[in-house]
């Protein structure tokens, strides 16, 4: 227990309504002792600053850090680093399990040189939700969940155990199993407290000290717990690592742009559609790396549950954060949610106490700058069919994707001939267990389906065979017509929907309106129902609305992730051998947040964001070109056309069951022992011991070679001299384009190196799934099926040229993989570099991008503008982020990979953001100069970057023993 400070006399006390006294850093008295003008700050900013306070330790945080961030500048200069030290930190598995490697990488480290391993210990809670590894493989059948759930289990075991091993080697990390939730749901639902409070002394007399519930997460949508009033936002894995061991995470001071929402909803409008309408605005007025806080009549009038959702796309905006501040609002969501009495009392209390509670009025803050939204402007929309900035209006729908079809590829569009548009092919009827939903020609006649039998499931049981997971959903019993424009995936996924209860109340509503009407779900249509929690699945059962779902098609497929991280699973073979012959533009709808290429599915080319609700509509219209507003949906049993608006509920219906979903009691019961609650967990064996026992036959978790050669001294910063080109590529390169996290295909060098080890091809899992293992890591990087790489024009796939000359049995430019070209360069000792356009590294948080470009030997990265996360990613794993400068590109100075690269003007003395120069010596010999600026943005960065990364940075000033430990880092 250590002594609070009392820096300005903010060590106060407040009323924690049970008739004691806690204790605060009050902000109201650092602007009373005249530090700055803190009650008119932002309020994200003025809970950044309580953080820096409280921290401040003369060392990793300082008293000018907190002079500084108190006099924030609404439109300062942005040069100043912020000192973050987060309350605690969550994570997926995908991540979450590479990061529990490099811990467990970095303990073997310290055990090597002699050293302590236990001095590698989360300083801050840890909690990681295992949400992304489920995937649909079954689907429209009443025992789908449980049938992937075992899937997910037997695919995963190895992962899973060595979770195991993690949860019981490290004090502060524990593990929300699989078949729970969505880490974001689970996040807001029961993991956030809001307030959080650690023991201390005050005075020497014991006191708890309360401060504001902060973290980040290593997941993009991290953001949704900003609707909450909590500070935090996603970054890489490595940031998280350092996080973790005591390390502030460092930012620029940001801009906060201030959105006045004012209105409110009108009917018919979800806060899907807000959210959508809220991308597209703020993509447009250009928020990347900034904060945005919603304040206004608007704002105080929406519930949490709909600030969560717009919260959750801040990285579709390219927003650090989309903070709501706090209010009542939020006490009675964490009331409704089953947080007790006595903690919600100390919450509102500790808020009040520091000016925090209230949805900001007009005037009351100053802002970077103000945008406007009503409400009530907000209409019907869907988003696609390649990214989610793109909103359009439903009525519009049906042009759009005519347009879009017709489209340069360069522009957003398919590129294909408008005489192919209204072209239909035959999906031949095929046996097998069918994965669609739905029952116009149904797998499951409508009847069975009421009584949950499945003929096809019974005729696999019947015959006593296990379905390998090769063959899992490949038969279509009763074929079909598909064309250009068909829906063939609907899912409703997405902790950015599914933790919304008034849009999952919708969809079931409208189900039940649709079943009601004798409308049926095409079966060649693989419906799918994803939530985020077993809340969910609890207040759909007690409406009555999950049995309407259920008839068409939307059976409960899984607590996690599934389709909107692209593990949508195996569409029949049938359908996917048409869509493949004849380059059909079929589509998903989906209530997720991304939709880039091959995201979703890799047979799907268009990919439409929607709330849950027009999910259910898309799905029983089954085609995408259709105005729902003005064409009917289908027909209905009475023969009559149904249009949308027959189906679509009212506000008045969807309030009148919204009591039901936010159920203390059902929160607190469904949110306890986890474990017994779930006996596949239990049967996961656990391992012992401080250090991992590396088993190098495992193809899930090998020992990452991060820290195999560690030494106590950092290296030099030096010129990069002689680089060639891994790759040249255009705009919007994904982190999924550059670290897929889908399948792995046999032919690919990851495919290869798995079959070399005996794994099967239906056990390949996902590259998500195999991230604990750097080699399968290293041969995916730049392996997305979509990527363009433009050295090779005209190809689609992880391909370039190699220039390697020496060791390479391929002719000088020949065309090979990239890992093989990155691996013949490394042998020589060539460096490389990759050339890029704008937003480089956009899409979700995935430190492989950045570990795997530097395994393969990327020394640079050259590119007309980074993502956020993805940049500072880079330089935690030692890779220069260099940027073009304005009217610069790949284009305008005509590379196609044939070049060598110099980067001229690094030294010991690199300064964050200093102009450097790249030397380009063509195929010819002539010689060019190009300036760039270095994109090691902060001073911390510089250090990382000389040590080659942010780990070693952090393992060298534990060993050195200045790092984690040696600050007062608050726990819960
Ligand atoms: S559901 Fe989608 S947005 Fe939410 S955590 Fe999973 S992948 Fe991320």
């Amino acid at each position: 227990m250590s002594e609070a400070h009392n820096l300005f006399g903010t060590l106060q006390t407040f009323d924690l309504g049970n008739g004691r006294q806690g204790a605060l850093h009050s902000l109201r008295q650092l602007e009373n002792a005249g530090v700055g003008p803190v009650s008119r700050l932002p309020v994200s900013i003025r809970l950044v600053l309580e953080a820096v306070l409280r921290n401040c330790d003369g060392k990793r945080v300082l008293e000018e850090n907190v002079r500084a961030l108190a006099n924030w500048k609404p439109t300062g200069p942005r040069t100043e680093e912020i000192p973050f030290v987060v309350a605690r930190i969550v994570l997926q598995d995908f991540t979450g399990v590479p990061l529990l490697v490099d811990l467990a990488a970095m303990r073997s480290a310290l055990a090597r040189l002699g050293k302590n391993p236990k001095m590698i210990e989360p300083l801050v809670p840890v909690d990681l939700v295992v949400d992304h590894s489920v995937q649909v493989d079954y689907a429209g059948t009443p025992d789908a969940m449980s049938r992937n759930l075992e899937l997910e289990f037997k695919r995963n075991r190895e992962r899973y155990e060595f979770l195991k091993w993690g949860m019981q080697a490290f004090g502060t990390f524990k593990v929300v199993p699989p078949g729970i939730g969505i880490v974001h749901q689970v996040n807001l639902e029961y993991l956030a407290k809001g307030v959080l409070s650690c023991p201390s002394t005050v005075s020497g007399q014991p006191s708890a000290l309360y401060y504001p519930d902060t973290l980040v997460g290593t997941d993009s949508h991290t953001t949704m717990i900003n609707g909450l009033g909590i500070v935090g936002w996603g970054v890489g894995g490595i940031e998280a690592e350092a996080g973790m061991l005591g390390q502030p995470v460092y930012f620029l001071t940001p801009d906060v742009v201030g959105v006045h929402l004012t209105g409110a909803l009108r009917e018919g409008v979800t806060a899907t559609d807000l959210a959508l309408t809220v991308t597209e605005r703020l993509r447009k007025a250009k928020v990347v790396g900034k904060f945005v806080e919603f304040f206004g009549p608007g704002a105080a009038a929406l519930p949490v549950v709909d600030r969560a959702t717009i919260a959750n796309m801040a990285p579709e905006y390219g927003a650090t954060m989309g903070f709501f501040p706090i209010d009542a609002e939020c006490v009675s969501y964490l009331r409704a949610t089953g947080r007790s009495e006595e903690h919600c009392r100390a919450y509102e209390n500790y808020y009040r106490a520091q000016g925090l509670f209230g949805i900001p009025k007009r005037g009351e803050i100053q802002y970077s700058v103000e945008l406007e939204l009503d409400l009530a402007t907000v209409v019907p929309s869907v988003a696609g069919p390649k990214r989610p900035q793109d909103r359009i209006r439903l009525p519009d729908l049906k042009r759009e994707f005519q347009a879009a079809f017709t489209r340069p590829v360069s522009e957003s569009g398919f590129g294909r001939a408008v005489q192919d548009l209204g072209r239909s092919f035959l999906v031949s009827a095929t046996p097998g267990f069918h994965a669609g939903g739905g029952s116009q020609e149904p797998v499951m006649a409508p009847e069975a389906r009421k009584h949950g039998t499945n003929p096809q499931t019974e005729l696999e049981m019947a015959n006593n065979r296990p379905t390998p997971d090769s063959v899992v959903a490949q038969g279509v019993p009763h074929g079909g017509q598909i064309r250009h424009g068909s829906v063939l995936i609907a899912a409703i996924t997405s902790c950015t929907n599914t933790s919304n209860p008034s849009v999952m109340l919708a969809a079931g509503l409208l189900a039940k309106k649709a079943v009601e009407r004798g409308l049926q779900v095409n079966p060649l249509v693989k419906a799918s129902l994803a939530p985020g929690s077993r809340v969910v699945s609890d207040y759909l059962t007690r409406t009555g609305l999950q049995t309407y779902l259920d008839q068409l098609g939307f059976n409960l497929v899984g607590y996690g992730c599934t389709t909107c991280i692209g593990n949508s699973g195996p569409l029949p073979a049938a359908v996917d051998e048409v869509i493949g012959k004849y380059d059909l533009i079929a589509a998903s709808v989906l209530s997720g947040n991304r939709n880039f290429e091959a995201r979703v599915h890799q047979s799907i080319k268009a990919n439409f964001l929607m709330s849950p609700p027009l999910v259910v509509a898309f799905a029983l219209a089954g085609r995408v070109d259709i105005d729902l507003s003005r064409e009917p949906i289908g027909k209905g049993k009475d023969g009559e056309d149904v249009f949308l608006k027959d189906l679509w509920p009212t506000l008045q219906e969807v309030r009148d069951l919204m009591q039901s979903a936010l159920t203390p009691a059902v929160f607190r019961k469904l949110y306890r022992d986890f474990a017994g609650q779930n006996p596949k967990w239990n049967e996961i064996k656990t391992g012992a011991g401080t250090e991992y026992q590396w088993d190098a036959t495992s193809t899930y978790i090998q020992e990452p070679p991060f820290f195999q050669e560690f030494g106590l001294q950092s290296g030099e910063i030096r010129e990069i001299k002689g680089a060639r080109a891994l790759g040249i590529f255009g705009d919007s390169v994904t982190t999924d384009h550059i670290s897929p996290a889908g399948t792995i295909k046999k032919s690919a060098p990851a495919g290869r190196y798995l079959t070399e080890r005996g794994v099967a091809v239906e056990d390949f899992n996902s590259y998500g799934s195999r991230r604990g293992n750097d080699q399968v890591m290293t041969r995916g990087t730049f392996a997305n099926v979509r990527i363009k790489n433009l050295m090779v024009p005209g190809t689609e796939g992880g391909v370039t040229r190699c220039f390697a000359s020496k060791t390479c049995e391929c002719a000088p430019g020949e065309q090979v993989s990239i890992y093989d070209a990155a691996m013949a360069c490394k042998r020589e000792g060539t460096p490389l570099v990759v050339i890029a356009g704008h937003e480089y590294g956009t899409g979700s948080s995935r430190d492989w991008a950045a570990k795997g470009t530097a395994l393969l030997g990327v020394k640079a990265v050259v590119a007309q503008s980074f993502e956020r996360i993805h940049r500072s990613n880079l330089v935690g794993m030692g890779v220069l982020p260099l940027q073009f400068k304005e009217g610069t590109s790949a284009r305008t100075l005509k590379l196609d990979g044939t070049e060598t690269f110099d980067v001229l003007g690094l030294g010991q003395n690199l300064k964050p953001q200093q102009d450097l120069t790249l030397r380009l010596t063509r195929a010819s010999g002539l010689v060019e100069t190009v300036p760039v600026t270095c994109r090691i943005d902060t001073p911390i960065e510089v250090d990382y970057y000389q040590h080659g990364g942010i780990l070693p940075f952090v393992l060298r000033q534990l060993v050195a023993g200045q790092g984690a430990g040696s600050g007062a880092v608050a726990s819960a």
